[in-house]
């Protein structure tokens, strides 16, 4: 089944493998960019023509394009979300365009008669405030906003999610709503500006850290979380579920050993030392970017894919490939330089 679909955010990391997926499998593909001008650049990495793939301008803080973009929409992947790896000067501005923008985006759906809407949630949705150690979290599980590990990304798609959710409740009518919500996703990058959640190949890759910290994360491969979205558009009997997209958990070090075991030419400057706790904790005094994760220090987040392996027939490859793949995405690019 195909229809014509708008995904959000056509320049981010996650929306072009969705892009090019749908585009594969016959879909009319609309897609919404913030700048109009970067239509040039990213539509021959997008593939698809003219007719098959349009781009449409529009913001998730104003209503300026949403109802063109969504007109003749069959189905929505809402992607777009503000996803930094600086910490923002207020919690606001990613909280903000998060919670209305996936609201506007619904809004402007169920007046142009989407039949299904599957919004790009998190992890960070599920996993958080749940308290230090080791936890194995399913879709039945929600972040706890007052949690002294909360940050403001992580309450960003919290409340985004949440507000959809309530939002399709009480307005949605008709509307179908799916989220998915992935772990950290990596693999091949599409194009130079690639997704923070890159940061921790690229750094490892170029030798900026001096060793790894105690900090680990699911992982789950940008093309199989793409994959994932499509079949949320489609399968029959979802309406309001959640979809866990993640592989096995991994800590940094582990991520470390991958690269200098599969590259090790490439991966000379991956550093395979632990960095004490106590010198993470010196250096978050120091750095923002650090002290928002400190607090993860020692913590696994274990996310179960089951739901969406059973649900969707849905399948993730080898994370050492993803690991791979993304290093070497990112030498070809000329965006590491080993
Ligand atoms: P990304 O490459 O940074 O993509 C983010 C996208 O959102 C970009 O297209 C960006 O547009 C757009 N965007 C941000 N603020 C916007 C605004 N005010 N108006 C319109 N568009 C805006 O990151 P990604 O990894 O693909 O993330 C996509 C989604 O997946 C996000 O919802 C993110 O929270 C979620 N997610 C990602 C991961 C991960 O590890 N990557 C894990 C879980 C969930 P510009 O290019 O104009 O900035």
């Amino acid at each position: 089944m195909t229809g014509t679909v708008l995904v959000t955010g056509g320049s981010g990391y996650i929306a072009g493998f969705a892009i090019r997926q749908l585009l594969d499998a016959g879909w009319q593909v609309r897609t919404t960019l913030r700048h109009p001008a970067r239509e040039a650049v990213l539509r021959p990495l997008l593939g698809g023509d003219g007719e098959s793939l349009r781009f449409f301008t529009a913001d998730l803080t104003a209503d300026a394009g949403w109802a063109e973009a969504m007109a003749g929409c069959t189905h929505v992947a809402h992607v777009a979300s503000p996803f930094s790896t600086s910490a923002p000067r207020h919690e606001d501005d990613l909280i903000v365009p998060a919670r209305e923008g996936v609201l506007r985006a619904l809004r402007f759906a169920r007046q142009a008669g989407v039949t299904r809407f599957v919004q790009t949630s998190s992890v960070a949705a599920i996993a958080y405030g749940h308290g230090k150690g080791v936890h194995r979290f399913t879709e039945a599980d929600w972040t706890d906003l007052a949690g002294a590990d909360v940050y403001a990304y992580v309450k960003s798609k919290t409340l985004a999610e949440r507000a959809a959710r309530d939002w399709v409740a009480a307005e949605g009518g008709c509307l179908e709503f799916v989220s998915i919500n992935p772990a950290a996703v990596l693999g091949p990058v599409w194009n130079d500006d690639f997704s923070p959640s890159i940061e921790v190949v690229r750094q490892l890759l170029a030798g900026l850290l001096p060793g790894c910290p105690d900090l680990g994360f699911g992982i789950v491969d940008v093309r199989d979380v793409a994959d994932l979205h499509v079949r949320a558009l489609t399968a029959p009997g979802i309406a309001g579920e959640r979809f866990i997209a993640s592989g096995p958990f991994c800590k940094l070090i582990d991520v470390a050993r991958v690269l200098k075991a599969r590259m090790p030419d490439a991966a000379r400057k991956v550093p395979t030392r632990r960095l004490p706790d106590w010198l993470v904790r010196v250096a978050a005094r120091f750095n923002p970017m650090i002290r928002q994760i400190v607090g993860e220090l020692g913590n696994v987040r274990d996310a179960d894919a089951g739901h969406a392996l059973a649900v969707l027939g849905w399948q993730t490859r080898p994370v050492e490939d993803s690991i791979v793949d993304c290093a070497r995405s990112l030498i070809e690019r000329g965006i590491v330089k080993v």
